[in-house]
């Protein structure tokens, strides 16, 4: 199939929406990574998506939404916390875990009685949505495994020939995924860190929980997809934690290439000038987490076009956008940690 490439005028969102409604799958741009959509209620678009990405069908899709009344055609009730996190985070980064509609297709909730839906804050996103008539199911646009997508390009360099178009809409801002929220348990509870914050919520409904298994690494994660490898680069990669990460980094890069490794250091602008190894990539400013979590999946993808056969990363606080960033860094790393 060839994948067809659309820019963002009103004609060819048209010509995008027309794709959807006839059953094929299209990439998307949205403020926080590039998304691959169908129509939510066709059971066999959706089953598209689980094909072209090789995601297993066990891992449940977001539905994207271009009006909050849509809401109700997908969850059976609203609590209010939901509702208030709907009115101050919506359009947003922001999915929110509802019990679920009979009308849902089984394969957009992997079997789950709960459905995840947001509301994108992209111009282009909403008017894909709006042309199309239909909620959209939309992972985000990757081979399963791999970086989440940040650009057309990186869309069409894992899905080209697999999907039947993608709508160019520039570099996404956000960078990182959606904060999932659960609304179906005893209290809130965030299963994935996103693009908005613990500190954000807590400030509108209150006390929000973590899921216990995200932390520790041990136990089954409530949001099945969050349980799979992911975004990892092909060369292998470690965190490298601790006052002394900087040297520790040096001395480890220092002893790989001595071994004949291509030996990949992913830093910030800060500290860029200070590491001798073969592929040194600055992603963002560390004085400013979210600008890092923007760069995170170009620099990582950077890495494989460069052949880096082993990365050694520096860490981030974990508070406010940076909780987000080291998940998605701990996952790429397969939770390999040195301390320095
Ligand atoms: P992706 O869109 O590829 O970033 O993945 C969507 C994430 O949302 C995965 O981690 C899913 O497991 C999670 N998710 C989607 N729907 C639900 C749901 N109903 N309950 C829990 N997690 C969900
Ligand atoms: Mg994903």
């Amino acid at each position: 199939m060839e994948t067809k490439r659309f820019g963002t005028t009103e004609q060819e969102i048209a010509e995008a929406a027309a794709l959807l409604q006839d059953g094929e799958v299209v990439g998307f741009p949205t403020e926080t990574v590039y998304g691959l959509g169908a129509n939510a209620f066709d059971a066999a678009a959706v089953d598209k998506i689980f094909k072209a990405k090789g995601r297993p069908s066990d891992n449940p899709l977001i539905v994207h939404i271009a009006h909050r009344q849509d809401v109700d055609k997908l969850a059976q009730a609203v609590p209010e916390g939901a509702a208030l996190c709907m009115e101050h985070f919506w359009p947003g980064p922001l999915t929110i875990v509802l019990p679920c509609v009979d009308g849902v297709p089984r394969n957009v909730t992997a079997g789950l009685r709960t459905v995840g839906i947001r509301m994108p804050d992209h111009v282009t996103a909403l008017q894909l949505i709006d042309a199309a008539g239909v909620p959209l199911a939309a992972p985000s646009a990757n081979r399963s495994g791999r970086p989440s997508p940040t650009t057309a390009e990186h869309v069409l360099e894992d899905l080209s020939g697999r999907i039947a178009g993608v709508v160019d809409g520039g570099a996404a801002g956000v960078g990182v995924e959606s904060t999932v929220l659960d609304f179906t348990g005893d209290r809130p509870m965030i299963l994935r860190p996103g693009g908005v914050t613990r500190e954000m919520l807590q400030d509108v409904i209150g006390e929000v929980g973590i899921d216990p298994a995200l932390a520790s690494g041990v136990g089954t994660p409530k949001s099945p997809g969050v349980k799979y490898t992911h975004y990892a680069p092909q060369g292998e990669m470690w965190l490298v934690e601790g006052e002394q990460d900087a040297a520790k980094i040096a001395a480890l890069t220092a002893d790989a290439q001595a071994a004949g490794r291509r030996v990949g250091v992913l830093t910030t602008a800060e500290r860029a000038g200070q590491y001798r190894a073969d592929v040194v990539i600055p992603c963002g400013k560390r004085s400013d987490l979210s600008t890092v979590a923007a760069g995170l999946y170009e620099a990582i993808r950077q890495f494989d076009h460069a052949g880096a056969d082993v990365i050694y990363a520096e860490v981030f606080p974990e508070t406010g956008v940076g909780l987000a960033v080291m998940n998605r860094l701990r996952k790429a790393a397969s939770h390999r940690v040195i301390r320095a």
